[in-house]
This record gives C-alpha cells, structure tokens and sequence, in this order.
C-alpha cells in the first residue's frame, strides 16, 4: 500500500507514570502536585493545542504539558480519546483494567490491535494475571493499624497461618483457593475502600499498596480455574515464620482470548512464534487465524550457523565444559577478530568461562554483563561494540542483551551460545510443566524447551541486523543437534555440524 502522508492521522505515545512523572515521590492529588492542582480548569487549553500536533510523542506531549501547567501522564491519558494510532505498551490492552481496552468497548470503537514482538506476550499476559501478596506487609499493617481496622487484619493474619501451618516443604502449589482467606481479604479491601471514601488522608503509602495488591488478589480469585496454581512460599522459622501467596497465571489463554476477539483485528508480528500450536494455546488464538510467514530478507549465506555436539552445558557437565568453551572462543577469533558475544544461561557459568578465558588466553578483550545493570551501565556495555572492534561481551541468555539489542555491520559479527535456553528447573516451574502436561500433554515442551529454544534464537538474531551483514553463530549443546530443535529454527539458516 502507498503511503499517505496527507492524511491527518493523529498519533500518540502512551509512556508509564513513573517515566513519564515530573514530581516522582508525590502523591497525584492537587494538595500535594502542583500539576495536579487546577488539571481540569487548563486541560480544554493543553488538549487544543495538541490537537495540532499530528505525532504527539513523549517528548511533545511533556512540552504540552508544562506548557500548559498540567501532568504529562494524565494529558495523555486524556488524549487518548482523541487519536487515532496509540502507540503503547502491551498493559494499556491486555491488563484487567487496561484503559484503552475500557475505552474500546465504552466508546464502541472499532481497533485494530498490532502487538509487535508478540512472542513476549505469553510472559506479560502471565504477570498481568497473576497476584502476589507477602505476610510481612500485613505484619507492618498489623503493628499501627488504622482506626477501625485492626480487627479485621488480626482475622485475616489468622486465616493467612492457617493456611500452612501445616506445611513442611518451603514451596507449596495446590488447584483450590482458600474460601474463609478470601473472605478476610475481602472484609480488608472493603474496609480500606470506606476509608479511602470517609478519611483519604488517612491512607499511606504502604497501605495503599497492599489495598491495590489485595483487590488484584481479589479481582483473580474471581476468574481462578485450572489455568492458576495458587501457591504458598514460606520463609523463615517458628514464630517468625512469613508465607507470600500467589495466584500464577499459567495460560492466560482464557484472558488474552477475549481481548483478541473484541478488537476488529489483532495482528500479531515476531519473529519466533514457532511452533505455532504453542502460541496459539497459550494466547487463545481462533482455530481460524491466518499465519503468514514473510520470507526473511536475509540469506543462509549471511550467518553461518555452527552447532557444536561434542559438549553438553548440562548443569552437571559444566565444569567439563568450560575449557571446551574457552577454546571455541578463542580459536574463533584467532580466525577471525572482531566483536562477538557469548552467551550463557547464568551469571556464574558466564563468570566461569570468562575467568578461564582470561587465564588462557589474557590477549583477548572481554567485557561482560553482571546482574541488576543500570541504564547507564547497559548504555557503557553496548558502547564498546564499536565499529572494526575486537573483543568478546559475555551476557545471559534471556537477559538485556539477548533481545532488542542491534549491532550493525562489525559492530558484532559472531556469538557464541553456550546453553539451551531451557528456563531454571525450579518448585515453581515444575508446577508449570505439570499443569501444562495435563492441559496440553506437553508439560517439558511448554514450560521448558519451547521458551528456551525461542531465547536462542533471539540472541542469534543480534548477529545479522540487515542485507548486508555477514556474521557467525556457534550453537554449543549436543541437543542443538536433535531434529526436534532445529525444526523451530529459523527457515533461512542453514545449520552446519562444527
Ligand atoms: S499528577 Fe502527574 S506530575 Fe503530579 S505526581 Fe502525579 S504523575 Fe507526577
């Protein structure tokens, strides 16, 4: 289709409070905000003049907003009604109380919903759907209640022990909820409503908090089936013992389904979205959705794919792979300097590999990522991918680096994956697999090997970033090799055994 740039086409960008906030830490109400004070009396003057901006990003609408003495966020909520491509995170859609999914059926609008890298979609839904609460807010609820809700925290601490004093293992799944705990949560959320009504000012912030988790919890218990695990994780010991209580989303299918089939059209686009029957089960896709896969514009002469089966980076070989590791990387880029980056399923096998190669081999440069980077500090791992570089940046599969990252031309031109991806076996995911297994008869394939395998090939996807790249992928784990994984790879690559 041509484009139409005559057409008056009105955009806007919907950003988070907290990135989009100018007074961080301040409650939105007049008394404390100034942005806040007088909102309605200046928004019909803001809202006119955005009206003749057609792209109307973060940045205008920030410059709207202070020019016109009003909260950036809440303009562009306002906004919202009158524009007409939103661009916004997956939440302002698919969330229990997404705006722009309650505006779409207030208002009677007829959207069509582009979700772009929808393979993220399964996990988000999964978060947007599920419901923690911890034992220790209550308890700091509990020490200075607010008038007239003492007792009803005192009875919901009650039914919360109860719910595993019994319990000896520190992680517990179960399919029913707890009727009588419920009904405390509900006694609480409703109390803190009145007062929210009666005193607001006599409402914290910590009490807000677990107001807004309790009713999430509340809101799910509602919708509660075979598709949640309700979980107890306990912690500590005799009379300080502390249980969190979950309700997991595991197939946000039913959720995501709906949401799908009030939109006029959903499209979903990535380049992951195999096997297909996986994502369809899990989103609630139509038995009748149309797949249509773009052929790649780039070709198997590009990227070499190279699977290496003589190591396993199985948790109980690691040790015997780490020197196999370091030689691959090294003998590669004695062949061929240049940037590369080596993956690995977590930070201590990262650190393993990096320190042996740094003992053997001390000639190469390497960098490498460590948990819970800031802006800044992602910003500086990036930058020393320059353009004719040498060096080896080691990161986590599935981690800040794996996905969304690009790296042009010979700013990388290899990496090495040292891991299947295959999520942590862990309490938590052992539910997963089971639940999956009696839902889809696939338990180990969708709750371990289908989002690992997926990971892999996002990170491979950081090698070839246009027509015009050329670049290596070492794929290091003799279960590469199967056929059941190299049929989810990429139709374009042609995978060559090392
Ligand atoms: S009203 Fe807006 S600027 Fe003020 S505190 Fe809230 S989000 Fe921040």
């Amino acid at each position: 289709m041509a484009a139409s740039p005559e057409l008056a086409l009105r955009s806007l960008e919907l950003v988070a409070r907290d990135k989009a906030c100018e007074y961080p830490g301040t409650a939105c109400h007049g008394e404390a905000c100034p942005l806040a004070r007088g909102f309605y009396d200046r928004l019909p003057a803001a809202r006119a003049a955005a009206m003749q901006v057609p792209l109307l990003d973060k940045a205008q609408v920030r410059e709207l907003a202070l020019a016109h003495q009003v909260c950036p966020y809440y303009l562009a909520q306002e906004l919202a009604r009158w524009v007409d491509v939103l661009v916004a995170d997956y939440n302002y859609y698919f969330d229990q109380n997404a705006l722009l999914y309650g505006l779409a059926q207030t208002d009677q609008w007829r959207v069509a919903v582009a979700v772009d890298e929808a393979h993220n979609l399964v996990e988000r839904a999964r978060q947007m759907y599920s419901a923690s609460l911890d034992q220790f807010h209550l308890q700091a609820l509990r020490r200075d209640p607010p008038a007239g809700l003492g007792s009803a925290l005192q009875g919901l601490n009650r039914e919360w022990n109860r719910l595993y004093k019994d319990q000896v293992a520190p992680y517990q799944a179960g399919e029913q909820l707890p009727a009588a705990f419920i009904k405390a949560l509900l006694r609480v959320v409703g109390l803190v409503q009145e007062l929210m009504n009666r005193t607001p000012q006599a409402v914290d912030p910590a009490l807000l908090q677990f107001f807004f988790q309790a009713l999430q919890f509340v809101r799910l218990s509602e919708v509660f089936d075979q598709h949640f695990l309700f979980d107890i994780s306990v912690r500590g010991a005799g009379r300080k013992r502390l249980a969190t209580l979950c309700l997991r989303n595991v197939v946000p299918a039913p959720l995501v389904g709906p949401r799908m089939g009030a939109a006029r059209s959903v499209t979903l686009f990535s380049a992951t979205l195999n096997p297909r029957h996986f994502y369809a089960d899990l989103l609630g896709m139509p038995a009748d959705t149309a797949w249509l896969e773009v052929q790649s514009p780039f070709v198997a002469e590009q990227l070499q794919v190279r699977i290496v089966s003589q190591v396993s980076t199985r948790y109980q070989h690691r040790q015997a792979s780490l020197a196999p590791i370091v030689e691959l990387i090294a003998g590669q880029y004695r062949e061929q300097p240049g940037n590369y980056l080596a993956f690995f399923s977590s930070f201590d096998y990262l650190q393993q590999v990096s320190g042996l190669l740094a003992e053997r081999h001390p000639g190469i440069v390497q960098w490498a990522q460590s948990s819970g980077m800031d802006e800044a500090q992602r910003q500086g791992f990036l930058e020393r991918f320059v353009e004719n570089g040498q060096g080896v940046g080691f990161a986590v599969l599935g981690g800040a680096f794996a996905e969304g990252v690009d790296l042009p031309g010979t700013r990388l031109i290899g990496a090495f994956i040292a891991t299947l991806g295959l999520p942590q076996v862990n309490p938590v995911n052992e539910q997963l697999k089971q639940r999956m297994g009696a839902l889809f008869s696939s338990g180990f394939d969708y709750t371990y090997l289908y989002p690992g395998v997926r990971k892999v090939i996002q990170a491979a996807g950081r090698v070839i970033r246009g027509t015009e790249d050329r670049g290596m992928v070492m794929l290091i784990d003799d279960r590469f090799a199967e056929a059941r994984i190299r049929r989810m790879f990429p139709t374009w690559w042609a995978p060559q055994d090392n």
